[in-house]
């Protein structure tokens, strides 16, 4: 059977790249991306192609750049034919109050996390339904479903992927193709390295697991979702361990 192509963005650490390693595993082309730490992104490829024998691609490009997705999208095309499965996980988050956040920061959490998921389904979208299969996986937040304080555009860019996969999900279900969302409480990654010790432990008591989610068992959870349960389709699928 032919091997099937799965895109990441987000990849070059935490969820992104867990998630990464979980599809290699598996057997898949990647296409992973990020939009900085690049040389992070080819360590990644290195290892996926050393540990699994994979067939990787590293993209730089800027999710919320149009321009940057189109370059993206022809150079995976060109190299692995259609896309198969879509992770829409690259996302930036800007904490503080509301009347402090500045126009640009606000367009760049939205365009960073709702636009790009716009943009990446619609180059994915004609060719799975060409095909009559496909699987978009978009991966959210507890703060999408629930708002967070000092995180409106967060949450608010959060809560438009809850909406975005619900309507897309509709759309596309006579069409074969599953779209979901995973709402993630508090994963063990670099977005929450600002929380100091203390922090950390407070916000860990809150969570009835007692802990953070690892990165590897976010990535099982999006793994899952995405390659497993062909009925599943238009969910917001929380996985906070109790949190929230
Ligand atoms: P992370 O900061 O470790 O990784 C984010 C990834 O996105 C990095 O690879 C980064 O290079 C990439 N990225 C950022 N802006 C980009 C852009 N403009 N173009 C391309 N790539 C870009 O964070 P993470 O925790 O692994 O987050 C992954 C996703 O999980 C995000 O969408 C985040 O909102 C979501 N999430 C995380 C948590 C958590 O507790 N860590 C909770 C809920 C949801």
């Amino acid at each position: 059977m032919d091997k099937k192509t799965v895109l990441i963005t987000g990849a070059s650490r935490g969820i992104g790249a867990e998630t990464a390693r979980l599809f290699a595993g598996k057997g898949y082309n990647l296409i992973i991306n990020c939009n900085k730490s690049f040389d992070s992104l080819t360590a990644l490829q290195k290892e996926l192609q050393e540990e699994y024998e994979a067939d990787c691609l590293a993209i730089r490009a800027d999710v919320s750049n149009p321009t940057e997705l189109n370059y993206m999208f022809e150079a995976a095309g060109r190299r692995f034919g259609d896309i198969d499965v879509l992770i829409n996980n690259a996302g930036i988050s800007i904490t503080g109050l509301m009347t402090d956040m500045t126009d640009d920061e606000w367009n760049r959490v939205i365009n960073t996390n709702l636009s790009s998921v716009f943009y990446c389904c619609k180059q994915v979208v004609p060719s799975m339904v060409r095909n009559k299969a496909g699987s978009i996986v978009n991966v959210s937040s507890v703060w999408g479903l629930y708002g967070a304080s000092c995180e409106v555009a967060y949450s608010a860019s959060k809560g438009g992927i809850n909406a975005f996969t619900k309507a897309l999900a509709k759309e596309l279900g006579p069409s074969n193709i599953k779209v979901n969302a995973i709402a993630f409480g508090v994963i063990d990654t670099d977005m929450n390295k600002g929380y100091t010790e203390e922090e950390r432990k407070d916000l860990a008591e809150e969570v009835a697991m007692g802990r953070f989610a690892t990165a590897k068992e976010a990535a099982e959870i999006i793994y899952d979702t995405a390659a497993n349960h062909p009925y599943l389709t238009g969910q917001v699928i929380q996985f906070d361990g109790g949190w929230i």
